[in-house]
Parts: C-alpha cells; structure tokens; sequence
C-alpha cells in the first residue's frame, strides 16, 4: 500500500497510465541489485532510488579516487579515499530516505555471487570488465532473474535486457576474451546508458512496454546515433544452452 508520502513523492510518474499506483507498489517493493558503484552505477542507482525502489543492493568493494569523479556522479571531491558503498549510501539515502540501501563491500567472485545476489529479484550490471559480467551472467541464468547490461568506452556505450532461459544471453554473443585493459571514458556516456539500464528495470518491474531483449542497442555519441542489432538465443551456449524455455 501506497502513504501520502509515496502518493505525493511519485505523484509525477504514477500520472503515467502504464504506470499507476500498482506499478509503483511493485517498484517499492522490488529488491534490486547494482553489481558496480561507478560510471554506469551512479546513474543507474541515482534513478532507480528517485524511482523508489523498495531496496537497492550496492556492491562494490573499491574506494573513490580522484581520477573516478569525472564520470561516477555519486562520489564527490570530499569522498576520495571513502568506499564506493559508503559514498553511495549516504547519497542515496539523502536522496530518497523512504527506501533501503544494503552495501555489500565485497568484490564479486563465483563464491560470493549467490550469497549476494540472494533475494534480489534482479541484476543490474554496472561493471567495468567483462570477467565479473560473465560471472553475473551465470549467475543470473543460475537464478532465473533477469541482467540488465551495460557497457561503456569513450563516447560509446551498449545496453541490453537478458530474460533467462527467454532470450540471448551474455555469454550466447561470446566471441572470445576481450582483454581487460582501462578504457577511456566521458561521464555523458555512461549517464545515458545507466539511465537506458535503469528504464528498462521499471519497465520490467511495472511490466510497461518492450524490453531490450534478443538486440543489443549501440550508442555513438560522436555521429550520435543509437543503433540496434538483432541477437539471437545460441542453442550452444556455455551458459544457457541447457535452460528449457521459449525462443
Ligand atoms: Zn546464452
């Protein structure tokens, strides 16, 4: 059930018919988790916590340093040296207190993942190398929740939704290591495909709309042009291959 506060609060967005006062209960009551505190988190978990979702799970086990701040809004000059998940907590929380916040100072691991992923009703990859992404992937397929990805260099950026067991997965487009190496990057760029990665969250939690699933939508900043590709279900593939369900 909805407070006055909640009423007043999301007045603007419950205005939105696909929205209403269901969809906003459902958004206050999902749990959601932000695998990544920086570039793509920021936005990500900023927009998401206005939204009021319910609870948000941070993870992230790296500190602010000064060479994050041209990008990751959540952490300001002051925070340098703090843990991401502190910065972020106190931002959010001053943001939108009405919802709760988990940090989780942990790097994430194929031992760890489980335990933290527990009772989330999805993933938000925030990450910045593709190894944890992969780690995430499986573990979404492993938990049949839903990964929203996102990815970031230079100008450029990508999103996709992953349904598990429903639609291509991470790892259905593996085409080999991709070498992890510092990538440059503009905080415009992941500003929007956080804000791409969050839309598509409340679109799934309100069921509103198409989501990014089979296609992978590619942002250009420089010419500014988003472009789709159309990816398909691998019958083959590492992670999912085996998962029963419809093409
Ligand atoms: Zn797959």
């Amino acid at each position: 059930m909805l407070t006055k506060r909640d009423r007043n609060l999301y007045d603007r967005q419950i205005m939105i018919p696909e929205i209403g006062e269901k969809g906003q209960e459902r958004l206050n009551q999902a749990k959601v988790l932000i695998a990544g505190v920086g570039g793509l988190g920021s936005p990500t978990a900023f927009y998401l916590a206005a939204a009021g979702i319910g609870t948000i799970r941070l993870v992230d086990y790296d500190v602010v340093d000064i060479s994050n701040l041209n990008r990751q809004i959540l952490h300001w000059d002051g925070d340098i040296g703090r843990e991401k998940v502190d910065s972020a907590l106190e931002k959010l929380s001053r943001l939108n207190p009405s919802i709760n916040i988990e940090p989780v100072r942990e790097k994430i691991r194929e031992d760890n993942l489980s335990r933290i992923v527990e009772g989330c009703n999805l993933i938000v990859d925030a990450m910045d190398n593709f190894n944890v992404r992969y780690l995430l992937n499986r573990s979404a397929v492993d938990h049949q929740i839903p990964l929203f990805h996102g990815a970031v260099r230079g100008f450029e950026g990508r999103a996709m939704t992953i349904l598990p067991g429903q639609t291509a997965c991470l790892m259905c487009m593996y085409r080999g290591p991709v070498p992890e190496e510092k990538s440059p990057v503009i905080g415009v760029t992941p500003a929007v495909i956080g804000a791409i990665q969050a839309t598509e969250v409340i679109k799934f939690l309100t069921g509103v709309g198409q989501l990014l699933t089979n296609r992978i939508l590619l942002f250009d900043g420089i010419d500014m042009t988003f472009k789709e590709f159309r990816i398909n279900r691998n019958p083959h593939c590492m992670h999912c291959g085996n998962i029963k369900g419809k093409e």
